[in-house]
């Protein structure tokens, strides 16, 4: 077995009541362990590119490169990817917002215009996307500005099948499948994405940010 699911930094309870203790349970060992197991049992037939010592090098390689891959390889690195990226977005020692006078709270504002603004385009992605997939905030691989996206299924901005504009690297990850929010919100998404905001871990965000724009 090639990967391995990680360990969550809080409990499973913890994000409660914004996020409720079964529907993390389940998303993180029956959802996440299943794309795990079943990308595990894709690799067995796929020859890797070089030697990799690190479950994560690995991962990334696959993702950056997943045009090179079949579709099961797609969708199961994603969603090994995104669970993972999401997980470590999210804290029950959330502040609001990132933190006054930072970079990443700068380049919100100068691209959004404010950071409720950015809230308000960050909803309406990820409200509008239409069926199973993810709401981000990447750093543009154009032009290296902030913006707003949606992926079908397991994509995300690092994939080189998606198109170029919308390419980028993630700070960000919002898991809107059904199965993120079901058993709490039911059909109503917008609530699960009012709940989203109180739980960020917007220090994390802030040394992604700060680690691609060094
Ligand atoms: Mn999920």
């Amino acid at each position: 077995m090639i990967f391995t699911l990680p360990a969550l930094p809080y409990t499973y309870g913890a994000l409660e009541p914004y996020i409720d203790a079964k529907t993390m349970e389940i998303h993180h060992t029956k959802h996440h362990q299943a794309y795990i197991n079943q990308l595990n049992q894709a690799m067995v037939d796929t020859s890797l590119p070089e030697a990799f010592d690190k479950e994560s090098l690995l991962l990334n390689q696959l993702i950056t490169s997943i045009s090179s891959y079949n579709q099961t390889i797609r969708n199961h690195a994603g969603g090994h990817f995104n669970h993972s990226f999401f997980w470590d977005s999210l804290t029950p020692f959330a502040p609001q917002q990132p933190h006054a006078g930072s970079q990443l709270l700068k380049a919100i504002t100068a691209t959004f215009g404010s950071f409720d603004a950015f809230k308000a385009a960050f909803a309406k992605a990820a409200a509008a996307h239409f069926g199973s997939g993810w709401a981000w905030l990447s750093i543009a691989k154009t032009d290296g500005r902030l913006m707003i996206t949606a992926t079908p299924n397991q994509d995300n901005p690092l994939m080189d099948i998606i198109p170029v504009e919308a390419q980028g690297t993630p700070i960000l990850g919002l898991d809107v499948w059904e199965h993120a929010y079901y058993l709490c919100y039911q059909n109503n998404r917008l609530a699960y994405i009012e709940a989203f905001w109180h739980v960020i871990n917007w220090g994390f965000v802030e040394k992604r940010f700060q680690e691609v724009t060094l």
